[in-house]
């Protein structure tokens, strides 16, 4: 990211180069391009074959970007299979969608077996290396490439704030207070995690505006989401399509009533949708029709609309809302 002399950063990361902010247009700000097991999938996997899923995810994102999105962030770390060199090998064959991508570690627990005997896991009091890690990233590129991350990401889910979720989350906070890079956490609504990752950000001195909790739009709690936005935190209702987890109704209904309460510039809308997941039996994937791209332009926001949603609201939560998060402000 570079800063101007008004400290307000005017261009993000992208895979293929930095690009401003104003460029961003309509964004889905939670997408993945693949979300792989990547030990499991060397062993089992015996039907990869990487120029078709290559080709398939060209071809999704095109299509995607042929209805008007001109931006996506793929939140893909360690943990979920992150692999840059792929991505952009995509992204060069679709030049005119921004792809956005980050650092971070994902565990709902311990933190990954290679961090366990590292700094703090193997002598209290050392230094986490993860910063540095998440640091070079932002800084130099990723993998070995000169794509360079533009967010972090980390995790809190049902099982709470264990001990390698928090490591992780401050390493995370620490990374974002030496780059100023914006940090997504993936949150659990239900058992209300954001106010754990409000409790430690809040004693790392991380500014409730840089930060996204994502899957907020999980819950109909619209007190529980009204208290993170009124903390000052941007929320992600963003797992549209997924709707065996809560059905689309739901999901729009919750959306509608933070914009009744006048939230609409506290909150995202994306799908967290992927070209290829292999968490998932493929057989199983016919269970969730609505979960790819295109569900948010083509069904969400006409379901909106129709709720009463104001057109500048929808345009708040998919173009304004996302440029804020990536300026420093
Ligand atoms: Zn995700």
């Amino acid at each position: 990211m570079h800063a101007n002399e008004n400290d307000t950063v005017v261009e993000v990361e992208t895979v293929l180069g930095p690009v401003s902010t104003a460029a961003l247009g309509t964004t889905l700000m939670h997408e993945h391009i693949f979300v792989l097991t990547a030990d499991s999938q060397a062993n089992w996997e015996r039907d990869w074959d990487e120029e078709a899923r290559v080709a398939d995810a060209v071809t999704r994102l095109r299509a995607l970007r042929a209805t008007g999105v001109t931006t996506i962030v793929d939140p893909t770390v360690d943990g979920i299979g992150r692999n840059i060199p792929r991505v952009l090998r995509i992204a060069e064959q679709v030049p005119d969608l921004n792809i956005v991508v980050a650092t971070g570690v994902y565990t709902y627990t311990d933190v990954p077996a290679y961090f366990r005997h590292r700094g703090p896991g193997a002598l209290p009091g050392l230094p986490d290396p993860m910063v540095d890690l998440f640091v070079r990233d932002i800084r130099e590129g990723i993998q070995g490439t000169d794509v360079k991350a533009a967010l972090l990401k980390c995790a809190i889910d049902a099982q709470g704030l264990t001990p390698g979720v928090e490591r992780v989350l401050r390493a995370v906070a620490r990374a974002h207070l030496e780059t100023n890079a914006p940090v997504m956490v993936h949150t659990h609504p239900g058992t209300r995690t954001g106010l754990d990752v409000r409790r430690v950000l809040d004693e790392e001195g991380v500014a409730a505006a840089r930060v996204q909790l994502a899957h907020s739009g999980d819950t109909s709690d619209a007190d529980h989401l009204t208290e993170l936005a009124d903390a000052g935190y941007l929320l992600g209702m963003d797992r549209f399509g997924l709707d065996t987890m809560m059905p689309f109704e739901e999901r729009v209904a919750i959306v509608v009533e933070m914009c009744r309460r006048g939230y609409a510039s506290s909150m995202v809308l994306s799908q967290d949708a992927a070209c290829h997941i292999d968490w998932i039996a493929p057989d199983l994937m016919p269970l969730l029709p609505d979960w790819h791209y295109q569900h948010v332009l083509s069904d969400v926001v006409p379901a909106l609309r129709a709720a009463g949603v104001a057109k500048r609201d929808v345009t708040a939560m998919l173009v304004e809302n996302p440029r804020r998060w990536f300026e420093r402000t």
